[in-house]
């Protein structure tokens, strides 16, 4: 490990390049002269692992580093829907740390391939059981085979996943928007972007509002979504940090998703079609200045049937 540490944190580093992503005004689907309203989206795809996820795996996977959780032998460990188990296999890659990942069987095939480029283990679970099957799964192993072996991030309480969006991704959106925003609005995977973001908008400014962008159903086909979620981080109170909840269905956010891409010109992925599909119906009631993640890149969703419609 050792021999590693100098390069990868240094300024030329892909790990020096996570997060400081551009910010855009979707101003085709929000249009400020007609409805008054903004909305500030942040490019969460061009995050060297191509997702927001990259950030957080990076936090982790160096506060794991240096108090030394992580040893010369260590694997990582965790279970993932796809993007946090790129951004670990991206790391890893690069750290010389073996990564294996657990994760739901329909995930989409691009990732699973991302994944094994960067050489980690992938053990696919039974679709049916959704998230919840690959985390129960990951942490049956890891507690059979010995924590000696492994170093389990466990994005879902690890407070490091919401710190990194309170030190990068909240800073950004303020320097970007001159702190000019009244709704931040985003979806809940882990919760680490909610949290992590609104807690720091809050601390700006009290008045801005927090809302979750939530699906309608069990079944919904929104990738990286959770929808029986419990948010636990130490020092993130839900009940502090979100406002409001508004509800998406999933074809009205693939609808919105096509639209993205075609009148923006931006290639994301299904989570960023919910959220600005979310954010859509509130501005129908609400009117100011909204800040959203566009989540991923959409290159890794090629495979996917509402991208083969689009064509
Ligand atoms: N969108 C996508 C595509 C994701 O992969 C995730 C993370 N699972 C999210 C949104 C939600 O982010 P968070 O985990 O920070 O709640």
């Amino acid at each position: 490990m050792e021999k590693n540490n100098a390069y990868p944190f240094n300024l030329f580093s892909p790990l020096s390049n996570i997060g400081k992503t551009g910010a855009v005004l979707l101003n085709k689907i929000i249009n400020p002269s007609s409805c008054g309203s903004r909305l500030y989206a942040k490019l969460e795809g061009l995050n060297p692992g191509g997702s927001v996820k990259d950030r957080p795996a990076l936090y982790m996977i160096k506060n794991a580093l240096l108090n030394g959780l992580i040893k010369e032998g260590t694997a990582i460990i965790d279970s993932s829907s796809g993007n946090t188990g790129i951004s670990y296999a991206m790391i890893g890659a690069l750290l010389g740390i073996k990564v294996k990942i657990y994760a739901p069987y329909n995930m989409s095939e691009e990732r699973k391939k991302i994944m094994r480029l960067y050489g980690a283990e992938l053990i696919l679970t039974p679709a049916e059981e959704s998230h919840d099957g690959a985390i129960k799964r990951a942490v049956e192993e890891y507690e059979k085979r010995g924590k000696g072996l492994y170093y389990m991030p466990d994005q879902y309480n690890n407070a490091f996943n919401p710190i990194a969006h309170y030190e990068t991704t909240a800073i950004e959106l303020l320097e970007q928007t001159g702190g000019n925003i009244d709704y931040f609005v985003t979806g809940i995977g882990t919760g680490g972007t909610i949290l992590g973001v609104g807690k720091r908008l809050k601390e700006y400014n009290g008045n801005i509002k927090i809302i979750a962008v939530v699906p309608d159903n069990e079944m919904h086909g929104i990738e990286g979504w959770k929808y029986n979620y419990s948010l636990n981080f130490k020092n993130f109170d839900q009940n502090k940090i979100i406002d409001d909840f508004v509800k998406v269905d999933t074809e009205g956010s693939y609808s919105m998703l096509k639209k993205i891409i075609k009148d923006e010109g931006i290639l994301c992925g299904f989570s960023s079609g919910a959220n600005v599909y979310g954010i859509q119906k509130l501005a129908a009631k609400y009117r100011g200045n909204f800040a959203t993640v566009l989540p991923d890149t959409g290159s890794r969703y090629l495979s996917t049937r509402v991208f083969n419609e689009i064509i």
